[in-house]
């Protein structure tokens, strides 16, 4: 059962009268878990919605609607499948105490896979869940493999009873399902060897594995340091040749090159990043693979449309983690707007200064990197370090980072996104 959060003005649930607290019981009989069964057993022109009013009473309507009218209804948030390993590397055990409570949620969540990317590791699949993948066709999938050798994956997961990732990704390819998948480079445990061998079975699977990503592990000052560390330069180096020594038989035989190496893994590397046209459909953008090169297209592309912004100073505030390729973004940028772009790279102080990604910025770290900044007259921040409650994982609002600050900030994911209005008056 679910529950209904919000209803459009002038839907078809409002007319129905479903209201928030409305609790979706069935449709045509079967049984509502969560959004995916809400989804797909509400999209045909015609079924049976039987809800539970807030007062408790129970209405079966029966619904005729064209296909491209919405229902109008917003769900509560469903409940997020738990994670059933323990990895050492594992996000939130790095963690510091004291920070929101969904922040500890160890979420590994096949729904959320299909529906926003999120990776997944598929080792608390139930025979239930297996089938509403086949029977909802939930694909492509956003894997987690880090390793094909099943004692090594175990090791990595901390789950003894992890299956095999090869047949149970066969088993869904048989129906049709496709997947995205990535290897967190733990050195020592899943690099070299057997980095190869995961790589080659990933690869041999067919064209059911559409890409493979190679992230370096990150760690936090909280991390569980004696049991893993990141990769060295040279560590990073040998996975970025063994990527792209896959590239033209990649090439050859599928089209596209396949397997990428996230951009901080050639950051470690201290290598250059490639071309745009390494990361072909920017397939894995969200998991910071060539997340550089989609900036540097998408103000392209945007350029045409910005505002002029000739002799304006502007911050663009970055973890320290990408610090270091920005000036590959702004260049193109200063060029596009005649703006003067000044890097403003924060470090992280609520999580250690090794946590360099900005997505974990905390809102006071950058309310105070942005006070000793007087001379800007805008701030971009990061649009992925707030939470869609306009919240930093310090808690800290926008608007109270805005308070303290004698110029306009704007959160951009992109650039594109937040230099077409003009500064506030
Ligand atoms: S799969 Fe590993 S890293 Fe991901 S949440 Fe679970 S324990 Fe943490």
């Amino acid at each position: 059962m679910i529950t209904v959060a919000g209803v459009q003005p002038e839907s078809i649930a409002d007319e129905l009268g479903l209201k928030p607290g409305t609790q979706v019981v069935a449709i045509n009989g079967r049984e509502v878990e969560d959004f995916l069964d809400w989804e797909f057993l509400s999209a045909d022109e015609e079924f049976v919605l039987h809800v539970r009013q807030p007062d408790g009473e129970e209405i079966e309507f029966e619904i005729e609607r064209p296909l491209d009218e919405p229902m109008g209804v917003a769900l509560e948030p469903p409940r997020i499948r738990r994670c059933a390993n323990r990895c050492d590397f594992c996000f939130v055990d790095g963690l510091p105490p004291g920070l929101r409570d969904v922040l500890y949620i160890r979420d590994d969540d096949y729904r959320l896979s299909f529906r926003y990317g999120n990776f997944a590791t598929l080792t608390n699949l139930k025979a239930h869940d297996i089938e509403r993948v086949i029977e909802y066709r939930l694909s492509p999938l956003y894997v987690s493999v880090h390793a094909t050798e099943p004692v090594v994956r175990r090791h990595l997961l901390r789950n003894p009873t992890a299956p095999e990732i090869i047949p149970q990704l066969q088993g869904f390819a048989e129906h049709g399902i496709q997947f995205h998948t990535q290897v967190v480079l733990s050195p020592s445990v899943n690099d070299g060897p057997v980095l190869r061998r995961t790589l080659n079975d990933l690869w041999a699977f067919g064209p059911g594995v559409l890409s493979c990503s190679i992230v370096p592990v990150g760690l936090t000052e909280f991390s569980k340091h004696h049991l893993c560390r990141e990769p060295t330069t040279e560590e990073c180096r040998a996975a970025v040749r063994e990527a792209e020594s896959r590239w033209p038989a990649a090439l050859e035989s599928r089209g596209i090159h396949w397997v990428y190496g996230a951009d901080e893994l050639y950051l470690r590397a201290g290598l250059p990043l490639p071309g745009a046209g390494a990361y072909d459909g920017f397939e894995q953008v969200e998991n910071g693979v060539g997340a550089v090169r989609w900036l540097q297209q998408r103000i392209d592309s945007a350029a045409a449309g910005f505002r002029d912004w000739a002799g304006r100073r502007i911050g663009v505030v970055t973890g320290t983690a990408m610090a270091a390729l920005m000036p590959q973004v702004l260049e193109p940028l200063a060029r596009a707007t005649g703006a003067e772009f000044e890097l403003v790279a924060v470090e992280n102080t609520l999580f250690g200064i090794s946590v360099t990604t900005a997505g974990l910025l905390p809102g006071q770290a950058i309310a105070e990197a942005l006070a000793a900044r007087p001379e800007l007259e805008l701030a971009l921040l990061p649009g992925e370090s707030v939470n869609d409650d306009g919240l930093f994982i310090d808690n800290m609002s926008v608007e109270s980072v805005a308070r303290q600050l004698p110029f306009e900030i704007r959160l951009s994911k992109d650039f594109a996104d937040a230099l077409d209005l003009p500064l506030a008056a």
